[in-house]
């Protein structure tokens, strides 16, 4: 087992690093105020080539791993990008390209992915509804045939990208009595007729992401954007790219352990009390040293899962464990960086209070806690193979 980046993700790194600190940190205030995901950003990462980080080259990609790209959200974060901005960046990096890359046909290939690829196209990844969370069998947006397609209509909810995004993936029953076996994706053009999104969710983090509601109103989808066959939506598409997913997203919050650790550490060695740098003191030291072990875990969770991944096998148990664990020190790592501000920490000025605030959505985003937990009971009882 090599533990060392190659010299290749080495520069990817340092690319990352340097472009963080020159332009997007300096902005990050801003951006958490605004509650606006930014437009500006985007352009960069496009003129970066960022938009389509594991897309292949042959569709105008980069071609890179999986563990390459979340070496590049871990590394945005860490180097004080914000998680909201980096959360759109990776909705649209994972479960708005993957599925298609993976279970899209040639045709539908080198129709989507090149402009995804470029970012001239943002995508999403329409799943969840108001009655439908958790329970992702439950899906309540019918999708009837009709001549040569399918008519859509229903609602969903907490859509990263929603509002700036040109396509989607949209999960949607063509038999609900059937449950997870009648749903059937599709991809859809955001601005087709009878499609509309919502407001954005004023949330208190990561604010520089935008989720809203999407409703379709007898929305005309053909055939030949139906990917795979009906009853295929959630069995084969959407469990392709669980594992995706949680490694890609929680990438992001691993980066935000590293941040919260330097963040902290600054702060120990200028802060004086009692005649000393805080630093000095072993309760500070012992809570600095935790979150670094912590961080250590998470991030060589992060290189089993995606390196499996990348390997060309699954890892339900590897994807679904780092995203638990990060999920549970995120918000430690947080409270304890706060703790070493004092006082500080509540004010905004000071950057860490931020930390908390977008720490919270790893444990309820792609899987609840409590559901991931008992979806790794599962795997590890044998009660029964499950990969939602
Ligand atoms: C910022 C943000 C971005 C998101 N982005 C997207 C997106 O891009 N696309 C998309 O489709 N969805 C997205 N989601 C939705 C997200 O995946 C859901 O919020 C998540 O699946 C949980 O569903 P829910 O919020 O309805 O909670 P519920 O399922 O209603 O759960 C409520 C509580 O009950 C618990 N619970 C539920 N069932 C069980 C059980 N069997 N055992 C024990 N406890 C249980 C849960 O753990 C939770 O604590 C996003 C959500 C947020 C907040």
């Amino acid at each position: 087992m090599d533990f060392n980046l190659s010299q290749e993700q080495k520069m990817l790194q340092e690319a990352v690093i340097k472009f963080v600190l020159k332009e997007w940190e300096p902005n990050t205030q801003e951006i958490d105020e605004s509650n606006k995901f930014h437009m500006w950003l985007w352009r960069r990462f496009r003129d970066l080539s960022w938009c389509g980080m594991m897309i292949p080259k042959e569709y105008g990609g980069a071609g890179m791993t999986l563990l390459d790209t979340c070496i590049a959200l871990e590394s945005m974060v860490h180097a004080g990008g914000d998680v909201g901005t980096t959360l759109g960046l990776a909705t649209h990096l994972s479960i708005g390209s993957i599925p298609l890359l993976v279970c899209g046909n040639d045709e539908q290939k080198k129709r989507f992915l090149p402009k995804i690829a470029t970012g001239e196209w943002q995508s999403c990844f329409m799943l969840t509804e108001p009655n439908v969370g958790s329970d992702a069998t439950g899906v309540e947006t019918v999708a009837v045939r009709e001549g040569d397609g399918y008519i859509l209509n229903g609602t969903k909810t907490f859509i990263t990208n929603a509002p700036t995004a040109d396509v989607g993936m949209i999960m949607a029953s063509t038999d609900r009595s059937k449950g997870a076996k009648g749903l059937t994706a599709f991809m859809i053009d955001m601005r087709a007729p009878g499609v509309k999104v919502g407001p954005s969710f004023d949330k208190i983090g990561p604010r520089g992401s935008e989720q809203a509601e999407v409703y379709l109103e007898n929305v005309k989808v053909p055939l030949k954007d139906r990917i795979l066959e009906e009853g295929d939506g959630f069995i084969k598409v959407g469990v392709q790219n669980l594992e995706y997913e949680r490694s890609c997203l929680t990438s992001i919050w691993t980066g935000l352990l590293g941040y919260n650790i330097d963040l902290a550490v600054k702060y120990a060695k200028e802060r004086k009390q009692f005649g000393n740098p805080i630093i000095q003191y072993a309760q500070i030291r012992d809570r600095i040293a935790q979150m670094q072990i912590e961080y250590d875990i998470c991030k060589l969770l992060m290189y089993r899962a995606a390196s499996k991944k990348d390997a060309g096998e699954q890892a339900p148990l590897e994807a679904t464990e780092f995203k638990v664990y990060v999920g549970q020190c995120g918000m430690r790592s947080a409270m304890e960086a706060m703790q070493i501000f004092g006082g500080y920490g509540l004010i905004k000025e000071y950057k860490i209070e931020r930390s908390l605030r977008d720490a919270k959505l790893a444990q309820l985003g792609a899987g609840t806690e409590q559901v991931l937990m008992e979806i790794i009971a599962r795997m590890v009882t044998g009660t029964r193979s499950l990969t939602i």
